[in-house]
């Protein structure tokens, strides 16, 4: 079987931890090489955005990246997308004629790729899987600002999309509750598959030995937080919780720490975006410059030793429609605090392994993590719990279920045609 794969927007091969590359990357690359090691063929189809690459990359064996001209060859807008997706399309279809390619499914991710996939699975006749990964409804409900509005444009082609896909993905029975009600989606059609994680790279580790590596203080009570610098991340909520902590417990004011990965570190002032700014400014108004530090941007691969290293991992987003730092968090047995919002409510269950707090709400944040700092063996229960429930998230697991949606919707497209055929024939 041969996928195509579309990701227009943002690369599997991008920096992880900027402003537009993120869980979805990680996802398509992960799922990509799951569906490959199942024996399919797979050719991700991104924009060209580093000259530096030639088109075809090879990402893992089975696994290409096809790199295409789509307007200009640097970063910009993603809304921009939209104006050269014509380019993108043709381009598409002229690599795989020029290659002979025939593909089974297409498979598109976020609304952009979607708009994409319509245009070919009309004149390529088959099967379109689309994900949105964020619905532009929900964003605009915890959107504070024009900047952060999404546009009506996008809503529209949301609503397109869930009527013209053969199948859409949601990550979570909540993420397809809210097409339902959002957007009259035909509940039928959405397939409830959740996000996966590597549990060979994601795995529990000595705290001490972790700290050892990051050269980590090992007296300190840390907290870390892990996302794009976005205001929907809720970064500036855990900043808000720790001067509360602070307050609480005068003793705990040198020894308490959040690390924020993400963004640009303390040494590149200068690449910090509008909202990394604006967390600074809050550090220094709260007083608490000293105990927030922006680690920056890491390495995927480090990300295990940070999970491990602290005492904490909070997700304090006011929306996430899967949330995969959380699930990775917990593959490595950290105990994880989150908000009570889309895709984190259902990963982890409350009290049991993780807790849940009211989104955008310091007071509850600073008081659910002063009961897991100063309880030991709850710290310990949570770890335990957390990490069994990260086993139900293996991809050995997750793969399997897009396959048989995959073959599913094959098999119901081969019925089809030759009704078709008939009344053509008829007619
Ligand atoms: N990530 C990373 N390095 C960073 C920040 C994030 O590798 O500096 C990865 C992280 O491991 C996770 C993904 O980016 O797999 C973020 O996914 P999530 O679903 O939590 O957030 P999203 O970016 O989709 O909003």
């Amino acid at each position: 079987m041969r996928i195509a794969i579309l990701s227009v927007h943002s690369s599997p091969l991008a920096h992880l931890g900027g402003k537009e590359a993120g869980g979805m990357n990680v996802y398509v690359r992960e799922m990509a090489r799951e569906l490959a090691r199942r024996g399919m063929l797979v050719d991700i189809f991104t924009r060209y955005q580093d000259r530096t690459l030639s088109t075809v990359v090879p990402l893992a064996p089975g696994v290409r990246v096809i790199n295409l001209p789509t307007g200009p060859a640097v970063p910009y807008d993603k809304n921009w997308v939209l104006t050269y997706l014509p380019e993108f399309v043709s381009r598409l279809r002229c690599f795989a004629d020029g290659e002979d390619l025939v593909y089974d499914v297409i498979h598109s991710h976020y609304w952009l790729s979607g708009e994409a996939g319509i245009r070919l699975r009309r004149s390529w006749g088959i099967p379109l899987v689309h994900m949105f990964h964020t619905l532009g409804v929900m964003k605009n409900q915890v959107a504070r600002s024009s900047e952060e509005t999404e546009t009506t444009q996008r809503i529209a082609i949301e609503g397109r999309l869930l009527r013209a896909a053969d199948a859409v993905v949601a990550a979570t029975p909540l993420d397809r509750a809210q097409m339902v009600w959002h957007y009259g989606a035909d509940a039928e059609r959405i397939h409830v598959i959740p996000c996966g994680v590597d549990l060979q790279q994601f795995q529990p580790q000595s705290q001490e030995a972790a700290r050892r590596k990051l050269g980590l203080d090992p007296n300190q009570r840390l907290l870390l937080c892990v996302g794009r610098m976005e205001p929907l991340k809720g970064m500036d909520c855990l900043i808000r919780a720790l001067a509360l902590l602070q307050q609480h417990q005068p003793a705990w004011r040198d020894q308490l720490r959040v690390l924020l990965i993400g963004g640009a570190s303390e040494e590149q002032p200068d690449h910090w975006n509008g909202e990394q700014r604006r967390l600074a400014a809050l550090r220094d108004e709260l007083g608490v410059t000293g105990a927030v530090s922006f680690i920056g941007a890491q390495p995927q691969q480090l990300l295990p030793d940070y999970y491990a290293a602290t005492d904490i991992v909070v997700v304090p987003s006011h929306y996430e429609s899967f949330g995969l730092v959380a699930l990775e968090a917990l593959a490595c047995a950290a105990p994880v605090v989150a908000s009570d919002v889309g895709g984190l409510s259902s990963t982890i269950e409350d009290g049991r392994s993780g807790f849940l707090v009211p989104p955008d709400n310091p007071q509850a944040l600073a008081d659910r993590l002063e009961r897991l700092l100063t309880d030991h063996a709850l710290r310990r229960q949570i770890r335990h719990a957390g990490y069994q429930r990260a086993l139900c998230y293996g991809w050995d697991s997750i793969a399997p279920r897009m396959t048989l949606l995959y073959d599913d919707l094959i098999r119901r497209g081969q019925i089809r045609r030759p009704a078709m055929y008939q009344l053509a024939n008829v007619s």
